[in-house]
C-alpha cells in the first residue's frame, strides 16, 4: 500500500486540548495509520490528495443514530409534534412498513450524508427486530457500512413490552422475550464484535427506552449479560420532561439515579439526549465515566429543550456529538450539528458557552472516547487516519479571518476527502460508486409507498 500525503491545507484542528489543539503542515499515511505531522514532503511513490483551500479535522463520530429514519424525513402528521405525538405518528406508525428495501434506502441516505459531512465513525441505534421479518436488519445495516467505508457500532436495540401508546389500527412495535433477546444480542456479538482500539466493527447492548421497553429487574440483567458479553451498554435517556416526571411518579427517583440503582452507570455506558438533567445526575454520570450522546438539532426540532453539554463538560462528563434519527431532524449532517451545538449554548448561557473548538472535540475525540475507541478521534503520530479533509470554497466562507474555524461557524462545507483508517471513502467530494441521482430517485419511490 503506498503512503498517502494530504498537503496544501490552511490547518489542522486535532481533537486535542490546550496549545496541541491546533497544528498545520501535511499529513503523512503509512499503512492506515497516522506517520507524520507538519514539514511533510511527498516522496515519489506517495499518493498526493491536495488539500489547498482546505482545513483538516478528525473524522467526525456520530454516537446516536436511527439509520432506517431517512426514508421518514418531514412526515406532515409529526412535523409539529413534541416527542411523544412524534413518536406515536412518525416511527410508531410507519415500523410496519419498513422492509428491506426501505432500511437498505435508508442507511444508504445515511451513510452518505454522514459521509458527505466527514464523518467517518457511526453508532446506528437499530431497535426493529421483528420476528417476521424475512431479513436480518443488522446484516443490511453492516452491508452498507460494508460498502461505503464506514467504522460502525451497531446499538442493538428492541423491548420486552409494548409501550402503552401503541395506536390502534397499526402494528404495535415487535417486543421479544429477555431471553432471547440476549440470545439473539449475544449472536451478533460473536458474528461482529471487535474489541480492537480501532475496530471498524462493533456491537453494543441497547434496550430502546429503560422505562418503557423492559422492566426494571431485567435493567440489571441485561447489564450483567453485556459486561459478560464485553459490549457496551446504551439507550436513550432524559430527552423530555416527561421521562423525569415518570421516573419520580414510578420509581421515586430521577431517570439517572434510576438507572444508576440498576447497575447502567460507567465507561462502558452511554446514553443519548440528557437533556433533563439536575446537577446531581450529571455528577453521578461525571463520577463513573458515563457517556452523553448529545443531540442538538433533534432536541431542538422537537423542542425537547437544550441538553446542559456544556456544563457536563466542565463537569469533566464524557461529552460526544451525534444526529440522531433523520425523522427528527431532517438531515444527519455533523457539520450542521457542529453548527446547532456552537450556536444553541450561546444563545441560551451566552457566548462564552462553548468555543468552536470544544464543539469539534465533542465531535471527534469525544466520540471516540464515549464508543471507547481510542485509536481515532484525534490527529496525533500513530492513530488511525480518519480524517475529513473540508473544503472552504463557497462563498460562505470567503473573507473568514480564522479558516479553522470555517465548517462550524458557517455551518456548511464540502468534504473533499474523507479516509477511514487511510482509505479514501469520498474522493474530490464524491463518494466513489454511488450514483447520487439514482439514489434520490429510489427514495422518492420509498417514501411514495411509505405514504400510501
Ligand atoms: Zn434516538
Amino acid at each position: 500500500m503506498n503512503d498517502i500525503v494530504i498537503t496544501g491545507a490552511h490547518g489542522i484542528l486535532t481533537g486535542l486540548t490546550g496549545p496541541a489543539e491546533r497544528t498545520s503542515g501535511a499529513i503523512r499515511i503509512h499503512h492506515g495509520r497516522i506517520a507524520e505531522i507538519g514539514a511533510v514532503a511527498p516522496k515519489p511513490g506517495d499518493r498526493v490528495l491536495d488539500a489547498t483551500g482546505c482545513v483538516i479535522y478528525p473524522g467526525l463520530v456520530s454516537t446516536h443514530h436511527h439509520l432506517f429514519q431517512s426514508v421518514l424525513k418531514g412526515v406532515k402528521a409529526g412535523i409539529d409534534l413534541s416527542l411523544e405525538g412524534w413518536l406515536r405518528t412518525v416511527p410508531y406508525s410507519h415500523w410496519h412498513l419498513l422492509d428491506e428495501e426501505a432500511l437498505s434506502v435508508g442507511a444508504t441516505i445515511g451513510f452518505a450524508e454522514l459521509l458527505l459531512s466527514g464523518t467517518t465513525t457511526v453508532a446506528d441505534h437499530h431497535y426493529l427486530f421483528a420476528e417476521d421479518y424475512r431479513f436480518d436488519p443488522a446484516s443490511v445495516i453492516f452491508e452498507m457500512a460494508e460498502r461505503m467505508g464506514v467504522r460502525l457500532v451497531l446499538a442493538r436495540g428492541g423491548a420486552t413490552r409494548a409501550r402503552s401508546f401503541d395506536i390502534p389500527g397499526t402494528q404495535p412495535m415487535p417486543t421479544e422475550s429477555l431471553d432471547a433477546m440476549i440470545r439473539r444480542v449475544q449472536d451478533l456479538a460473536s458474528r461482529h464484535h471487535d474489541p480492537a482500539p480501532d475496530a471498524l466493527r462493533r456491537i453494543a447492548f441497547a434496550p430502546t427506552t429503560p422505562p418503557w421497553s423492559v422492566a426494571p429487574d431485567e435493567l440489571d440483567v441485561i447489564a450483567e449479560a453485556a459486561r459478560s458479553m464485553g459490549v457496551p451498554l446504551h439507550s436513550h435517556l432524559s430527552e423530555t420532561r416527561h421521562y423525569v416526571d415518570f421516573c419520580l411518579e414510578v420509581h421515586g427517583k430521577r431517570p439517572v439515579h434510576w438507572v444508576a440503582d440498576h447497575g447502567w452507570t460507567g465507561p462502558d455506558v452511554w446514553f443519548a439526549h440528557l437533556v433533563h438533567m439536575d446537577e446531581g445526575e450529571m455528577r453521578v454520570l461525571a463520577e463513573t465515566g458515563t457517556g452523553m450522546a448529545h443531540c442538538p438539532q433533534s432536541n431542538c426540532r422537537l423542542g425537547s429543550g437544550v441538553a446542559p453539554a456544556d456544563l457536563f463538560d466542565r463537569m469533566g462528563g464524557r461529552v460526544s456529538l451525534a444526529v440522531d434519527g433523520a425523522a427528527s431532524n431532517e438531515s444527519c449532517d455533523m457539520l450542521s450539528e457542529m453548527h446547532t451545538a456552537w450556536q444553541v449554548h450561546r444563545a441560551a448561557k451566552g457566548a462564552d458557552a462553548v468555543r468552536v473548538e470544544d464543539v469539534v472535540r465533542w465531535a471527534t475525540a469525544g466520540g471516540a472516547t464515549v464508543l471507547g475507541l481510542p485509536a481515532i478521534g484525534t490527529l496525533e503520530v500513530g492513530k488511525a487516519a480518519d480524517i475529513a479533509v473540508f473544503d472552504l470554497s463557497q462563498p460562505r466562507h470567503a473573507g473568514l479571518h480564522d479558516p479553522l474555524i470555517g465548517p462550524v461557524v458557517s455551518g456548511v462545507a464540502t468534504a473533499r476527502h474523507v479516509l477511514v483508517g487511510g482509505k479514501p471513502v469520498v474522493e474530490n467530494g464524491a463518494i466513489p460508486g454511488l450514483d447520487l441521482a439514482a439514489l434520490s430517485a429510489h427514495a422518492a419511490r420509498v417514501v411514495t409507498r411509505l405514504a400510501a
